[in-house]
């Protein structure tokens, strides 16, 4: 079954995510990550997307649905994924429910839970990587990215006006999607509002029962 992850913007569930699917050797699909990769090749919907990120606008649902399909073919019968990102909002949840209907696959949901508090405390803290982009929770004390070695910086758009409309953003667009999972008995929750090593705990408990 594949899943489907769920976090406000501090829920770590970018790095949950990335942990768990390793450790079952699960696929990511992380549409940001995604969509930066398709942008960047010689393809005709690469240089659509392309031309839509560098105007500034957001990529539609059409497209973001079209590369999941693309995604979905290169998939091996068998193999469980993992979405991060997706759907973000009601209208991508029931274009994302009949694709995934259509290519034969199950999933189920998973929110990673943490209180406004927590996710405001974390987003401020955190730092980017200049050059990669790597992010780093507050806890990492280095000033160097692990991966490249480049200075670790505050991301502009961590101030708090920004994650103020990030998280309400969440609150009202994404809410109705986890809802409508969780009156579908399709989702489960978890204590974001702890350790990496204990959510990842918590979420392999939630999850055993899921996996094949
Ligand atoms: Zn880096």
């Amino acid at each position: 079954m594949d899943i489907v992850l769920f976090g406000m913007q501090g829920s770590g569930k970018g790095t949950q995510g990335k942990i768990f699917a390793e450790r079952h050797g699960i696929q990511v699909f992380e549409t940001g990550a995604e969509l930066r990769k398709l942008a960047s090749a010689d393809s005709e919907l690469g240089k659509k997307i392309k031309s839509i990120i560098e105007a500034g606008h957001l990529v539609s649902n059409e497209i973001v649905m079209e590369i999941i399909e693309n995604f979905a073919k290169t998939i091996k019968l068998g193999t469980n994924v993992l979405f991060d990102g997706i759907p973000r909002k009601m209208e991508q949840a029931e274009t994302f429910d009949a694709l995934m209907k259509k290519l034969g696959r199950d999933f189920i949901g998973v929110l990673i839970e943490i209180s406004e508090e927590t996710a405001i405390k974390r987003l401020t803290t955190r730092r980017i990587c200049g050059k990669c982009k790597e992010v780093y929770p507050a806890q990492y004390t280095k000033n160097e990215c692990e991966k490249c070695g480049s200075e670790l910086v505050t991301r502009k758009d961590d101030n708090a006006e920004a994650i103020n409309t990030r998280l309400k953003a969440f609150q009202q667009e994404t809410m109705p999607v986890i809802k409508k999972y969780q009156s579908e008995n399709k989702m489960i929750s978890v204590n974001g509002d702890q350790s990496i090593q204990d959510v990842d705990r918590d979420l392999e408990k939630a999850l055993e029962n899921y996996l094949s």
